[in-house]
C-alpha cells in the first residue's frame, strides 16, 4: 500500500485525473462501486473497493474503506513525536476556529490544516493522504454525527490539544439528545494524547462540569468566565473593537469587519490554543485576521448591510446572527431564511424556536425550496416562496439605506440563490 501514497486519492469518479487512485464508497444516494469503470476510463491508476467488481485492473479489494483510509493516513503522518496536533470539535465554529488558528500560527510555524470542511471519516484522512507535507503543527477539524466518529478521527491523529467549542443542537436528529451530543464530542478528550491539554467553552455549565470531572489540564474561554474572557465588544466604522481578559491581563484590539459573538469566541478559543502551545499572543496581527467566506460575512452596498451567512445554519448560529444584526445598522432588520436540516424528530420544535428568535426583526422572508421551514410560526413573515427571484424583487422594493438583511439556511437549502438574485438587482 505504501507505494500508493505518492498518488492522489479521489472519491468522486468525475474528478479523477490520470494516475489517481479511485476510492469507491457507498454513499447515501449512489454507490461508488458503479463508477469503477468510469474511473479507469478517466485514467485512474487503481481502484480501492469493498466488494468485488467486474473490472480487471489494478483493484485493491479491502474489507472496509474507512479503516483502509485511516491506515493510510496514519502511515502518511508517520511518527508523531515532534508534531503537535490540534483537534477542533463543536457544533458551531469549527471552520472559523481552524482558519483563525491557521493564520495565527503560520506567522511562526509550518502549519497543516484540513482544507474546507474535510472533517469526516473520509475528509480528514483524505486531506492528510493528499496534502500533508510534514508540517509540524496540524490544525484539524473533527466533525461527528454519531457516537464513535471522533474516536475514529483521534485514532488517526490523536490531539495534543483538544478543543471543544460548544455543544449545540446540530445533528440532534441523528444523535437523540443534547447529552448524547456532548458525550460524543467528549471523545476528543478521551482519545487525545497522554499529556494533552483541553481548550473548552466556559459558559455551558453542564459541559464545564463534565470536562472538569475528566481531570485534564484545561483552559477555558467564554463570556462569563474562564482563562480568556470576552469582556466587551462593539462595532465602529465597519470594524469590531474588543476587550478581553487574557490570563489576568486586559487587552484591547480591533478586528477588521463585523465579527459576531460566535466568531469572536472562536478567536478566544484560538488564543487559548496559542497559550497551550506556549506561544505569545501576536496582538499586532489580530486586525489582519480574515474570516472564512459565507459565514456571517457583512457586506456593504448602497448603504445596506447584507449578511452572507448562507454556508450553514443551526439554532445557535441563528441566535448570534440575530443578536448581531440588532447591534448594527440604523435602519430596519430583515432576514431571508430557509430550513435548518438534520433535526429529525426535533424539526418542528427547532423551527418554532427559530420563529421566536426572528420576532426580534422587522420582516422575514421564507425561502421554501425545502419544506421544513414551513413549520415556523412568526408574526413577522412577509412572504414565503420557493422562487429566489420573487423573494429578491420583493425585498429589493422594500429596503432602504441603513437596513440590515440576513441570508441564512442549512447548506442543503442553497439560500445563496436568493442572495445572488438580490445582488444582481443591486448591480453586483
Ligand atoms: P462549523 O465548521 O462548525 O460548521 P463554521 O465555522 O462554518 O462552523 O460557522 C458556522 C456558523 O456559526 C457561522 O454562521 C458563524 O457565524 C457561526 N459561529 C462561528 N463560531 C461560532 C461559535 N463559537 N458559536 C456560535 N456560532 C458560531
Amino acid at each position: 500500500m505504501k507505494k500508493l501514497l505518492s498518488r492522489r486519492f479521489v472519491l468522486d469518479s468525475r474528478s479523477i485525473r490520470p494516475g489517481d487512485v479511485f476510492v469507491a464508497i457507498k454513499g447515501k444516494k449512489v454507490d461508488g462501486h458503479e463508477f469503477v469503470q468510469e474511473a479507469f476510463e478517466r485514467g485512474a491508476y487503481a481502484a480501492v473497493v469493498e466488494k468485488p467488481v467486474k473490472h480487471s485492473g489494478n483493484i485493491y479489494l479491502v474489507e472496509n474503506v474507512v479503516d483502509f483510509l485511516a491506515d493510510l493516513a496514519r502511515e502518511k503522518l508517520g511518527s508523531l513525536e515532534s508534531k503537535r496536533i490540534i483537534g477542533i470539535t463543536g457544533s458551531n465554529g469549527k471552520t472559523t476556529t481552524k482558519e483563525i488558528l491557521y493564520q495565527l500560527l503560520s506567522f511562526t510555524d509550518s502549519v497543516f490544516k484540513t482544507p474546507g470542511n474535510m472533517n469526516t471519516e473520509y475528509g480528514l484522512p483524505l486531506s492528510l493522504i493528499n496534502e500533508y507535507k510534514n508540517e509540524n503543527i496540524l490544525v484539524l477539524e473533527m466533525a461527528m454525527n454519531k457516537k464513535g466518529d471522533i474516536k475514529h478521527l483521534c485514532s488517526i491523529a490523536p490531539p495534543d490539544i483538544a478543543v471543544i467549542l460548544n455543544v449545540g443542537t446540530s445533528h440532534i436528529g441523528l444523535l437523540g439528545s443534547r447529552k448524547d451530543i456532548m458525550e460524543a464530542k467528549l471523545e476528543i478528550i478521551s482519545y487525545s494524547r497522554e499529556n494533552s491539554v483541553v481548550v473548552c467553552f466556559h459558559d455551558d455549565d453542564e459541559l464545564r462540569e463534565r470536562v472538569r470531572e475528566i481531570n485534564k489540564k484545561t483552559l477555558f474561554f467564554g463570556r462569563r468566565g474562564g482563562d480568556v474572557v470576552l469582556e466587551d465588544w462593539w462595532y465602529a466604522n465597519g470594524d469590531t473593537a474588543c476587550i478581553i481578559e487574557h490570563f489576568g491581563e486586559k487587552i484591547a484590539f480591533k478586528l477588521s469587519g463585523i465579527w459576531n459573538e460566535g466568531q469572536i469566541l472562536s478567536l478566544l478559543a484560538s488564543v487559548s490554543v496559542l497559550k497551550a502551545l506556549g506561544k505569545e499572543l501576536p496582538v499586532r496581527i489580530l486586525p489582519e485576521l480574515k474570516l472564512p467566506e459565507n459565514r456571517f460575512h457583512v457586506m456593504r452596498s448602497k448603504g445596506l448591510y447584507i449578511i452572507n451567512d448562507t454556508y450553514n445554519a443551526s439554532l445557535e448560529s441563528f441566535d448570534v446572527a440575530v443578536k448581531t444584526m440588532l447591534r448594527i445598522g440604523e435602519g430596519k432588520k430583515y432576514a431571508v431564511v430557509g430550513s435548518i436540516k438534520e433535526q429529525g424528530m426535533f424539526s418542528k420544535e427547532t423551527h418554532e424556536r427559530l420563529g421566536k428568535k426572528l420576532e426580534a426583526l422587522d420582516g422575514v422572508y421564507l425561502y421554501t425550496a425545502d419544506d421544513e421551514i414551513n413549520q415556523m410560526k412568526c408574526s413577522k413573515i412577509l412572504m414565503r416562496s420557493d422562487n429566489p427571484k420573487v423573494i429578491a424583487e420583493n425585498l429589493f422594493s422594500r429596503v432602504a439605506a441603513g437596513d440590515v438583511i440576513l441570508f441564512k439556511a442549512s447548506r442543503f437549502v442553497e439560500i445563496e440563490k436568493v442572495l445572488k438574485e438580490f445582488m444582481g438587482l443591486l448591480g453586483k
